[in-house]
């Protein structure tokens, strides 16, 4: 195609249409992208917002191939959703007004193409790159602009804002690129590695990773509102390792978040603190629906919700969970019945450090049959007594002579509870007395 203005350039691979067209209007001599585009008509907001037709006429008029244009270009899909690379982005990992570079970069492209030779990468323009991804170095946050159509004319920007640049200096030491931020910077170029992940929108792999990481890295009382931006680097890269593993790195990511005592009235909401407070408000977007049915799977597998009850929008269909009293007088069990049956079915575990025999906090409905059948087996020696028809004086005899054996005692007053089958034994007639 036969460029239209007088002077041309190529576009860079990486280089956003928007950068691509305020270094075209520099050269072109135009001191300001937006006047640039307007004397010869250009549609600069359709060209912002990757609008075919606007990215037609900058075809005709730079010379460069229709397709490379919309390759490079990041298009407005539908309201704050957009396409970079053919990835899809949302607002919240989009940023545009806010114009970051990488300084090393930057010198680079002064040194190769002039004063007005800087060019904006797609992947500065994504929040969750905070690193350069061929300096390892951080990204420098130019002043912003008055108004915001301005923050597009890049070249002018950095040419404008190129002392405050050299004035962040280039840090002594680099911090690496995170695993996260070279996942991205690999999706933007089509590489795909991670199964469970790569099926993701890219803005939903940022940010789960971002808001898991930072329960896993700060705990379930710290409020991202109050993180820093390095502290959420950090997080995205501890994130981005539990969910190379899929669904079940997610799972086993929340399992440690999961209180095994019972003081203070936990519940999964505060076990997962700025991850679920999170996600209840994503959760209803449909993009993120996998990962909002694997926490709501989770929740109603290891917390005590009510059938019917809602989480992140799902509906409990079967309880699976009974706190261990609720179980207990769920199957209308004495209390102390319900504990030996825990018991001798070996729910029990003994605290290593206080030797004290404790029970799980929550009973699996699929247990409550076997419990049931258990406990109906166990009665207390009153009744023991009555059923074996003899009296107290000779009942303790019987157990003297170890004809019939305590099941237990679950505390000093309690009484003794003894098992059906055992005290039935001991030379027991079919007319329910004793024989011998
Ligand atoms: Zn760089």
């Amino acid at each position: 195609m036969t460029p239209v203005l007088p002077v041309t350039l190529p576009i860079l691979a990486d280089e956003t249409v928007t950068s691509f067209t305020s270094r075209l209007a520099a050269e072109n001599g135009s001191p300001c992208v937006t006047d640039f585009c307007r004397d010869i008509g250009l549609d600069w907001n359709g060209i912002i917002n990757g609008k075919s037709d606007a990215l037609a006429a900058l075809a005709r008029f730079s010379g460069m191939a229709l397709d490379t244009l919309q390759a490079n270009s990041i298009q407005l899909v539908k309201q704050g959703n957009y396409l970079v690379r053919s990835q899809e982005v949302n607002r919240a990992l989009l940023c545009r007004t806010r114009v970051r570079v990488c300084p090393e970069c930057i010198e680079g492209d002064l040194r190769d193409r002039g004063r007005y030779g800087s060019a904006r990468r797609a992947s500065w323009q994504l929040n969750t790159i905070r690193n350069c991804e061929y300096h390892g170095i951080p990204l420098v946050e130019l002043p912003r602009e008055k108004y915001s159509a301005d923050s597009y004319d890049f070249c002018v920007l950095v040419d404008r804002h190129i002392d405050f640049v050299r004035s962040q200096g280039i840090p002594n030491a680099p911090r690496t690129n995170s695993r996260l931020e070279r996942y991205i910077v690999g999706r933007l170029n089509n590489v795909r590695k991670y199964r469970w992940l790569d099926h993701r929108p890219l803005y939903v792999v940022a940010r789960t990773c971002e808001m898991l990481g930072v329960l896993l890295l700060f705990g379930k009382a710290v409020k991202v509102s109050e993180c820093s931006e390095h502290q959420l680097w950090e997080a995205g890269e501890v994130g981005f390792d539990a969910l190379t593993k899929g669904p079940n790195g997610l799972i086993d990511s929340l399992q440690n978040f999961r209180r095994a005592d019972e003081d203070g009235g936990s519940s999964f909401g505060a076990d997962l603190g700025p991850f679920y407070r999170w996600l209840t408000v994503v959760s209803g977007q449909p993009a993120y629906a996998p990962v909002a049915d694997i926490v709501s799977r989770y929740v109603f597998e290891n917390y005590p919700v009510q059938k019917g009850g809602e989480i992140l929008g799902r509906t409990c269909k079967e309880r699976l969970l009974y706190p261990r009293d609720l179980a207990g007088r769920h199957l209308r069990l004495k209390p102390h019945i319900f504990e030996l049956a825990l018991r001798e079915l070996e729910f029990g575990s003994t605290n290593a450090e206080t030797g004290k025999l404790e029970f799980p906090r929550y009973i699996a409905s699929h247990d409550l049959p076997r419990i049931k059948s258990e406990a109906k087996n166990l009665v207390l020696e009153c009744r023991a007594r009555e059923i074996l028809r003899v009296t107290e004086r000779m009942f303790h005899g019987l157990v003297r002579e170890r004809l019939i054996t305590p099941q237990g005692r679950l505390s000093e007053q309690q009484s003794a509870v003894f098992r059906e089958g055992d005290y039935r034994t001991p030379g027991r007639s079919s007319n329910g007395k004793l024989g011998g």
